[in-house]
Order: structure tokens, then sequence, then C-alpha cells
């Protein structure tokens, strides 16, 4: 599958960045590490006219911890940096944990924190050639007016299928959006719309430049746990990440986070307060687990079925609060 043209753009700094995002609204689109842009570009998911390469922009790269506290993470670092850092890793583990289970070594060192976050949705009616889209008769999310996975609706379901959202929103983080009118922080649980179609409050004009962990979730006990079909390489099918602080066996404080089976990575209404307070055991692992499933909403929009989906993020939560307390 070739390539469709396009010119590309490479700036240097944010300001050239939203400038150009700007002047070619609509018909441009950002590349990072390009390991999900490409292959979509390829299938014709995407044919803009402009491609703006972030990769010049020095001011997007690394992880600053905040001496009062806190961490920045340009939207540039690579995934492989945030696996590897020590500084990740001691304070904020769920975040490497996580991104270290992202595809293969080869693509967690093209891959971005930002191009994770705002990653597409993704649907086994989708992310195919146009040619198959085609024989299908399209759907809503890519030239069509019907959904293959729930006929006779109006919505689209894809899939938000990237494995760090889960734990970022566990660890309560903002994104610094830019615009040509400026910097602007949102929280991430804010990002995401919910729907599979216009996934993200992100406009054409805007890039993310940033994301900070505040110091008040650092230190917390962090576990992610992934279904893929193979052991590697493949994009989760359904992920959990739990967070949790305790002291003396009771839980302080503790949040859950789902991927994969919605079309937005979500909090676990409910979980925090459900944990706080107590001792963790099988049962109350298992009442957590309960409370995942049911904000799993997954549909037929993988390989496996959105059944033994739903059932594994119950079964994966049950064993990230038990694994969070060391057990
Ligand atoms: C074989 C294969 C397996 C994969 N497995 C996984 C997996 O297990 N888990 C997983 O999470 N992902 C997986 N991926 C997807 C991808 O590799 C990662 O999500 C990666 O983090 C994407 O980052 P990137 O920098 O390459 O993004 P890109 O491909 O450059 O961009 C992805 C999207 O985000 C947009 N974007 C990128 N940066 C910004 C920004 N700063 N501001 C605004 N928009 C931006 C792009 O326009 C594009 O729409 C897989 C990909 C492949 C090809
Ligand atoms: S959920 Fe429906 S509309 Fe969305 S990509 Fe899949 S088939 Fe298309």
């Amino acid at each position: 599958m070739s390539l469709p043209e396009f010119k590309l753009l490479r700036p240097r700094t944010i300001e050239e960045a939203v400038t150009c995002l700007g002047s070619h609204a609509g018909n441009i689109r950002i590349l990072a590490g390009g390991t999900d842009l490409i292959p979509s570009m390829r299938q014709k998911l995407f044919e803009p006219e402009y491609v703006l390469d972030l990769r010049g922009i020095a001011d997007l790269c690394g992880i600053k911890p905040d001496p009062r506290g806190g961490v920045e993470i340009g939207a540039l670092t690579t995934l492989r940096a945030i696996e590897r850092s020590d500084f990740l890793r001691q304070h904020y583990p769920v975040l490497s944990e996580a991104a270290a289970t992202v595809a293969s070594p080869v693509l967690r060192n093209m891959g971005t924190i930002g191009g994770n976050i705002c990653l597409d949705t993704r649907c086994l009616w989708y992310n195919q050639s146009l040619t198959w889209r085609k024989g299908c008769g399209f759907c809503i999310k890519k030239d069509g007016d019907l959904c293959h996975v729930a006929p006779g609706g109006t919505k689209c379901w894809a899939a938000f299928s990237g494995d760090t959202p889960p734990a970022l929103l566990c660890l309560n983080a903002e994104i610094e959006i830019a615009s040509a009118a400026g910097m602007h922080r949102v929280p991430l649980r804010d990002f995401y719309t919910g729907l599979g179609d216009a996934y993200r409050r992100l406009q054409p004009n805007e890039l993310v430049t940033r994301v900070f962990l505040p110091a008040s979730s650092a230190d917390y006990c962090g576990v992610y746990r992934k279904l893929r079909v193979r052991g590697s390489i493949d994009y989760p099918l359904a992920g959990v990440a739990v967070v949790m602080k305790r002291s003396n066996g009771h839980v302080l404080d503790a949040q859950v986070g789902i991927t994969a089976v919605n079309p937005a990575p979500l909090l676990v209404k409910g979980a925090g307060d459900l944990l706080a307070g107590k001792i963790v055991n099988e049962d109350l692992a298992e009442a957590i687990g309960d409370l995942a499933a049911r904000t799993a909403k997954p549909l037929t929009t993988s390989a496996l079925t959105p059944e033994y989906r739903r059932e594994m993020i119950r079964v994966f939560t049950k064993r990230a609060v038990l694994a969070a307390t060391g057990n």
C-alpha cells in the first residue's frame, strides 16, 4: 500500500508549528513518531495535503521533574524514554509499566507519549485498506453512513486503544494544548469525547505540547494489565491501570482506569470510594473488578468477542488491585 502524496512541513518551534496548523487547518495532519499515522495514511484513512512533522521541535522532548514536585513530559518524548526513566519508574511506576507494554521495542523507540494520547480509535471495519473498506460499503467513521458494529445506529463505537492514557488518568494528568491563541491546560479526563469518530477535543489548529503529572499523584503503587492476542506488537483489546496509596495496610487513595473497551479511556467511577479506608482482600478486589466490568462497554470492534473482553476487564482489575497491594 503506497502513501498518498503530501507536502512535508518541518517547523523548528511550537510557534511555527501552530502557524502551519492555522494556515492549513482541516488539510493537515500532525506527525510525531508516525507509528500510527503512517500505516493509517497507507490505508488511505487520512489523505492530507500537508503533514506537519514535529520531530524538529526540541522544546517538545524530555522528562523534566519540577523542583516543587510533579513532572512535565514533552509530547514528543518517546515511550522508550518513559519506560526507561528512573524518575518515572520510581515516582509514577504505573506510567512506565503501561508504556513498556506498547507494541514492540522498535515501535516504542519511535512512538511518542503525545501520539499515544492522541491515538485514533480502532475498529475491525475501519483499520483496513481502501479496497477492503470499499468492498464493505464503508462506515460512519470514514466515507459511509452506516455502522457494521451497531447496525441501525448513528454513532461510531470504535475503541480507544492506547495503553498509557488509563495510567495517566489514574495519575490525574493534565495536558497542555497550543494554538496561535496561546497555551492552555486541560485535565486529560476532559480531552476525550466518548465518540468513536470525533474522539478527542482538539481543534484542527491545535497540538498537544506537554503532559503534567502532579506531585499529589507521585509515589503511588501502580499496576497495568493488558489483554492482547500476541505477547508483543499488539494493541490492547482490554487494559486496566490501578494506582493505590496505603497506610498500615489501609487504602488511603486509589484510582482504576480502563482502556480499549470504550471509545474513550475511562476512570472507573466509585472504585476509589469503595477502596478508601479498607484493607484489600479477595472479595474487595472482586467487587472492584465488577465495577470495572460494568464500566466497560466493548462491542465487536476487534477479533475477540465483547463478552471475553469485558470478562477480562473484571479478571485483570481484580488481579491488578491485588498486585498493587503486593498480593
Ligand atoms: C504494529 C503496531 C502495534 C501497536 N501496538 C500498540 C499498543 O500495543 N499500544 C498502543 O498504545 N499503541 C500501539 N500502537 C500505536 C502506536 O505505535 C502508539 O500508540 C504510539 O504511541 C503512537 O505515537 P506516535 O508518536 O508514533 O504517533 P503518530 O503516529 O505520529 O500519531 C498518532 C496520532 O496522534 C496525532 N498526534 C501525534 N502527536 C500529536 C500531538 N503532539 N498533538 C496532536 N496530535 C498528535 C497524529 O496526528 C495521529 O493522529 C501500535 C502501532 C503499530 C503499527
Ligand atoms: S464502530 Fe461502526 S462506524 Fe465506527 S469504525 Fe466500526 S463500523 Fe465504522
